[in-house]
């Protein structure tokens, strides 16, 4: 299912890596091999209106080129990558000289004229995150800029380049670049994020410049830098739609709107929810390689699904006692996992678990106020018993009159 026009995402405005992958060679074989593959059908323009269902029998309807249909699928990947902020700083918007780390790329990539003819080129890390609205780091646009300035030096080794940064987080082997950059004469400068540059249009010598302004902490001096393009470290923001598939799907997100797995160390790929995986942007911002990874693991995760005939669940999920429930929806409400609905019965509308979904949590049975929903292997009588068993009433007795007695 694909919302644009075309597949490809993001990394159709991306053109090389720091490891350096030729991203549009990639993607077009990529895609090339997406549409003659004979079991990929591609949905493009495709907004998804409805799901319902769970692991091994979802049904999803997509809106699609003025089609609508319905798809029953067994599993669901979820790879609706993420978004690019637009700064409202540093004069971005107001001046065309003044670039997002995106845009600079294109521009690398397409020679374009005015910035081949650039002397000077400053680069402001963290616009947009790692502030209260957003208090993230966006990851990859360290690596970026890195991967940029190295770019601009091959092609004019003379280009005076800043990169303004509150931390370079250079992960990794892209630490070898960052030391590369230092080494081919791009300066690093630290700021603080409460003495952030300023950034002025001015005229020197008759010539328009970007004049950046900012304290040097090791000079202990303010400096003023003259550059002809600035280029910003635009953050990586969640995709706009990321609730709305989230409900859909019955998904959670993070704390920064970024879908979250079931573990971060043991289920990396999953959801609470079964059958519904997750890759690439959509997780948290991450480089195209770590993308790749991820997304053969969804891809695995998904395949080891599909593989089976039948889906397996625990024993130990809730059930309800018909007699027992008032229809009263307490239960519904509790069930984080959509588990529970009211079905028609020849009693009246009566809550119903159904077993693949339930995960046991019992939270349903502490909320039902007629004791009507119950939980398999930890009903109240089992639990009871066990006390029961474990501390025998003269046990109990003994030790209450041994306590007496010390007192
Ligand atoms: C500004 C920026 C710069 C980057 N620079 C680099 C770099 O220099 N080097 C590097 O290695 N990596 C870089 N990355 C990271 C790289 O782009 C990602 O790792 C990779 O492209 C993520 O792929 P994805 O498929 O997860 O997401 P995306 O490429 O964002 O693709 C998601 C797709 O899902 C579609 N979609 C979204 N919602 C829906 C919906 N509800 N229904 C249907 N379709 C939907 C979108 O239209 C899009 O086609 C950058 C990312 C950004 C944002
Ligand atoms: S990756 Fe670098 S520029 Fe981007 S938010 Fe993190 S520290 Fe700032
Ligand atoms: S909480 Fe109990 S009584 Fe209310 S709908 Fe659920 S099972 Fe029925």
């Amino acid at each position: 299912m694909e919302k644009d026009t075309d597949l490809g995402g993001i990394a159709r405005r991306i053109h090389y890596t720091l490891e350096g992958l030729d991203v549009q060679a990639y993607l077009r074989d990529v895609i090339r091999k997406v549409y003659r593959h004979p079991l990929i059908h591609v949905f493009h323009n495709a907004a998804i209106t409805d799901v319902f269902g769970y692991v091994g029998n979802f049904v999803t309807t997509v809106k699609s080129d003025g089609r609508v249909e319905e798809i029953r699928h067994g599993a669901t990947i979820l790879a609706t990558g993420a978004d690019v902020y637009r700064p409202t700083e540093y004069l971005y918007g107001e001046d065309d000289r003044v670039l997002t780390n995106l845009e600079l790329e294109e521009q690398i990539a397409g020679r374009d004229e005015r910035l081949m003819k650039s002397r000077s080129l400053v680069m402001i890390q963290c616009v947009g995150c790692r502030n209260e609205d957003r208090n993230y780091c966006a990851r990859i646009c360290c690596g970026q800029s890195v991967k940029n300035a190295l770019k601009l030096k091959e092609i004019n080794p003379r280009i005076d380049i800043h990169i303004l940064f509150r931390d370079m987080r250079t992960y990794g082997f892209r630490e070898d670049h960052y030391r590369e950059a230092s080494e081919k004469d791009v300066k690093f400068i630290l700021y603080e994020p409460e003495d952030k540059p300023q950034v002025q249009a001015v005229e020197e010598g008759g010539q328009p410049a970007l004049r950046v302004t900012l304290p040097d902490p090791i000079l202990g001096k303010k400096l003023a830098i003259d550059a002809d393009t600035i280029a910003l470290a635009a953050a990586v923001i969640p995709a706009s739609g990321n609730r709305e598939i989230s409900q859909l799907y019955k998904v959670t997100l993070g704390p920064d709107d970024f879908f979250k797995e079931a573990h971060v160390k043991l289920r990396p790929v999953d959801f609470a929810a079964d059958g519904v995986f997750l890759c690439g942007t959509a997780h948290y911002p991450k480089h195209i390689p770590e993308s790749i990874n991820q997304a053969y693991g969804a891809a695995g995760r998904a395949l080891t699904l599909l593989s089976h005939d039948i889906v397996t669940v625990s024993g130990s999920v809730c059930e309800v006692k018909e007699n027992d429930c008032v229809s009263c929806g307490a239960c519904i409400t509790a069930c984080t996992y959509g588990a529970i609905e009211f079905r028609e019965t020849p009693q009246g509308r009566k809550a119903w678990v159904n077993p693949v979904l339930c995960k046991g949590d019992g939270v349903c049975c502490a909320k039902c106020p007629t004791n009507a929903i119950f939980l398999k292997h930890f009903t109240d009588e089992e639990l009871l018993s066990q006390i029961d068993a474990a501390f025998p009433e003269e046990e109990i007795v003994q030790q209450f009159d041994a306590a007496v007695g010390d007192a």
